[in-house]
């Protein structure tokens, strides 16, 4: 039985460059994809959050000197490309997915509509959320905080490299461990890194608990999803 009913699920863009230096890597993509089928497979209702870092990032790197609204702007389109190719390896896995845009690109994608969106994912359909919050100065871990809110997922699942929240860094520190929950309180006095601190402060208002994993680790999220040991809560 899964633990959920509903979740959110957070993909950093970088997440889909695997070992290459940008742009988004198909055989890491349909792997995510089979990890996401899992969790489809089991009648859990998903919507996806995804970054755009491996296409964009805002002022850091190559945006340098450029107005940061602008920039934050081209963020945000990046976000939209990696909607599209994760909606369409979706596809070829056999996976329904809507993209819902939070910028007007109307012969591209549809806009965010909630209750369309709820409507998606009551119908078992994949909702993927593009272009963050439509908003400059805010990350794609905010756009899923707040979707999360909206559509009154029951969890944040934030995809990272590691799996779960640690005492210290474990490349660095071979002694540090995983934090298997935390809550935000404490993770606000370890000064632990979970969510950008807007998003962070987003969940912790709204109490929407938020599960660090790797999606890398394979069956990783199907484990979280049944409730299991695997990476790290950050609950109320
Ligand atoms: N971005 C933005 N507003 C949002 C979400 C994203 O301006 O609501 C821009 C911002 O420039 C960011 C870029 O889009 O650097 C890519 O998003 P993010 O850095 O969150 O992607 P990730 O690190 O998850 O790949």
């Amino acid at each position: 039985m899964p633990a959920y009913k509903r979740i959110l699920l957070k993909l950093s863009g970088e997440a889909l460059m695997g070992d290459d230096a940008y742009g988004i890597n198909r055989a890491v993509i349909m792997r995510m994809v089979q990890e996401v089928r899992e969790i489809t497979d089991l009648g859990v209702e998903v919507a996806v959050v995804i970054g755009g870092g491996n296409i964009f990032r805002g002022v850091a790197g190559g945006a340098v000197g450029m107005d940061r609204a602008t920039a934050d702007y081209m963020g945000m389109l990046a976000t939209v490309m990696n909607s599209l190719a994760l909606a369409d390896a979706m596809r070829v896995e056999g996976v329904t997915a809507r993209v819902m845009s939070a910028i007007a690109i109307e012969q591209v994608v549809e806009s965010y509509v909630r209750p369309k969106a709820l409507q998606y994912l009551e119908e078992g359909k994949v909702v993927i959320f593009a272009a963050g919050t439509g908003n400059p100065f805010f990350t794609t871990d905010t756009a899923a905080a707040l979707r999360g809110a909206e559509i009154g997922a029951q969890v944040v699942l934030k995809a990272t490299k590691v799996d779960g929240v640690y005492t210290a860094d474990p490349k660095k520190d071979p002694s540090a461990t995983r934090y298997a929950s935390v809550s935000f309180d404490e993770a606000i006095a370890k000064n632990l890194q979970v969510l950008d601190a807007t998003a962070f402060a987003l969940c912790r208002d709204q109490k929407l608990p938020i599960k660090v994993f790797s999606i890398f680790k394979p069956g990783a999220l199907k484990r979280v999803v049944l409730g299991e040991d695997e990476g790290t809560l950050v609950h109320v």
